[in-house]
């Protein structure tokens, strides 16, 4: 896997997601970082003032021939359809982006747990998951950042057994009692 990082000041974020996903996926290695202090003008929508957020995903997977690859973007995105996203998968090139903007807040240990779970959730998109019905599992839809602190950083059972079955281990200790 390769993270990248679109922004300032994101290296200590990406070195903890970084240490997460290794921690959580046990056969998921992050062989590579890059850091870009600059968002994309051209990716930007300027009446919405919001990044096109399947244009970024294209984008950064282009950036890395890993096999995969995770963005930590600091901006607000959409798709068409919805007023923001949090994030996006795009499962077919096996590319998840999470947009950091409307996870900050004053505390950092909240603002971390936020993207932690929105970059476990994006890449079990990736990992062929969809969304999940159990309340607290990482895989229930967030509709927003009240959803996104309700929910646990942990898979459901159910969740954890459809990645096994693909092949992907996951720590126990991310999977609910
Ligand atoms: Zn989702
Ligand atoms: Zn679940």
């Amino acid at each position: 896997m390769a993270i990248v990082l679109m922004g300032s000041n994101l290296a200590y974020i990406g070195s903890k997601v970084s240490e997460l996903v290794t921690r959580v996926f046990l056969s998921v290695k992050v062989a590579e970082i890059y850091e870009s202090q600059f968002i994309d003008r051209r990716l930007v929508d300027d009446r919405r003032r919001q990044l096109r957020a399947k244009e970024v995903a294209v984008v950064l997977r282009r950036m890395s021939g890993s096999d995969i690859v995770l963005g930590l973007v600091d901006y607000d995105a959409y798709v068409p359809g919805l007023n923001f996203v949090f994030g996006i998968a795009l499962p077919s090139l096996k590319v998840a982006v999470v947009f950091l903007a409307r996870l900050r807040t004053p505390s950092h240990r909240l603002f971390t747990m936020r993207v932690f779970k929105e970059v476990l959730h994006e890449l079990g998109h990736v990992f062929g998951l969809d969304h999940c019905a159990v309340p607290r599992c990482v895989m229930n839809f967030s509709n927003s950042v009240i959803e996104v602190d309700l929910k646990s950083m942990f898979f459901c059972k159910h969740c954890a057994k459809k990645l096994a079955m693909k092949g992907l281990e996951i720590n126990r200790k991310y999977i609910m009692e």
